[in-house]
């Protein structure tokens, strides 16, 4: 029998025009889910005076209004504990993550029987996309305890795939169950993948040679999107990286790059993407960066309507080599990590994208924004590695001006750590220190 090469052919292959339409009547459906279903949504939309019979297109979407972070939060502490957003009653609510609450009150997505079942399909898709197969030994090293990333482990099992629910364990017994079990692929954070490879070059253990992972995938940073990073972890493990992207309040991972490794292919099925830009609030031009903003279309417990995600991306529906048609983003860091210097906007990924470049550099790196005479200024922090002969001052020089050319502006200071010296994180690196609003 011969393998099939996509795990949703007709999805995945769909033309514009019949994407067009089924995201259209989808859409159509959810709002009036929404509406019929959810107290909040059916206010906020008679406010805003939302006559859906008018909605005849999907530009029509940029009537509807915006929803957030803030508001997410807000509707579910109005009304413990899934919110007013939600559209079912708690009976038929089977699954909840949580996000990670680090800028406040975790915030609870609900899951129903159908949801889930959806939710672990595109899992399945994501993971036959970057070639995993049913003769593969899957490890799923992600956290279980409330992260939307855990269940995950079930659309590689539904695939047929062995899988391993190893969850979030300390790296030795991680490395153990790789020498024991060997695994084909595994699922981590670009930093734990960088982390767990030079541990185990520390116990003697050469990830390239010894172990048998040829497929990472990672999330949760941008990381296996920046192309720097990737090939070093693709050399030090000698495995293929792919970039997944996912959302707690939508799915584990809703956007996965193919085995091209040219963007994440967007669950378009599921979701409407726009990209727009954060301060109009107006569309961007196709490929420009904006804010992804997505709207789900088939959610029974919670649909998000217009969810501000935060994120910066790109996003092209040019056809794919791979053959997929659905549109692939980049997405380039959190608005929350954004430093505007001299009029520059800047992410962490982008000084990641110098500093993987530099052979005389382990690839760690920590910025730190400050304000002097009411301007932002930024010291890079980066790590000289242990062979390298280069003198500090010369290696400061070199990246200094390799910063002046990508972005036209001058850091502050470049200091020069050796190696080991800034902290290796196991979950996802903390790369940028703001100091600014402080008295
Ligand atoms: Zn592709």
């Amino acid at each position: 029998m011969a393998i099939k090469k996509y795990w949703d052919e007709e999805i995945e292959t769909i033309s514009k025009n019949n994407l067009k339409k089924y995201q259209l009547e989808h859409l159509k459906k959810q709002l009036e889910w929404a509406f019929n279903k959810s107290s909040y949504y059916r206010q906020s939309f008679l406010e805003n005076n939302v006559a859906l019979s008018k909605l005849k297109s999907l530009q029509d979407v940029h009537k509807l209004p915006f929803i957030n972070k803030k508001i997410e939060r807000d509707r579910q502490l109005a009304k413990p504990l899934l919110g007013d957003l939600v559209c079912v009653h708690e009976e038929k609510v089977i699954f909840i993550s949580t996000s990670s609450g680090s800028t406040g009150v975790p915030t609870v997505s609900p899951f129903t029987t159908k949801d889930f079942k959806e939710f672990q399909d595109v899992e399945s898709r994501l993971f036959w996309g970057v070639g995993m197969r049913p003769k593969d030994r899957y490890l799923h090293a992600l956290n279980f305890s409330l992260f939307v990333g855990g269940p995950d482990v079930i659309g590689a099992q539904n695939l047929g795939a062995l899988s391993i629910w190893a969850g979030s364990i300390p790296s030795d017994r991680l490395l153990f169950i790789m020498k024991e079990f060997q695994p084909t692929i595994t699922w981590t954070t670009p930093s734990y993948a960088w982390f767990l490879g030079e541990t185990a070059k520390k116990q003697g253990i050469d990830p390239a040679k010894d172990l048998s992972i040829r497929k990472i995938i990672v999330a949760g940073e941008p990381g296996g999107s920046i192309p720097a990073t990737r090939e070093a972890i693709e050399s030090l493990w000698n495995a293929d990286l792919y970039d997944f992207f996912g959302i707690s309040d939508i799915f584990g991972a809703c956007a996965g790059m193919c085995e091209n490794k040219d963007g994440l292919h967007l669950a378009e099925d599921h979701i409407f993407l726009e990209v727009i830009n954060p301060d109009t609030l107006e569309p961007v031009a196709e490929g420009e960066e904006g804010e992804m903003v997505l709207t789900t279309l088939r959610k029974e417990a919670r649909p998000m309507i217009r969810f501000r995600t935060g994120d910066i991306i790109t996003a092209t529906s040019e056809k794919c080599a791979c053959g997929r048609t659905l549109k692939r983003i980049k997405v380039k860091g959190r608005l929350d990590d954004m430093i505007i210097i001299s009029g520059v906007n800047i992410f962490p990924s982008d000084i990641e994208f110098i500093v993987r470049g530099i052979e005389h550099l382990t690839g760690e790196y920590r910025i730190t924004v400050f304000e002097e005479d009411h301007l932002s200024k930024l010291t890079i922090e980066i790590e000289k590695e242990d062979h390298s002969t280069i003198e500090d001052i010369e290696l400061a020089s070199l990246f200094r001006d390799k910063v002046k050319t990508r972005f036209g502006i001058k850091p502050k200071e470049i200091k020069i750590l050796p190696k080991g010296h800034l902290p290796r994180e196991t979950h996802k690196a903390k790369r940028l220190i703001d100091l600014r609003n402080k008295n």
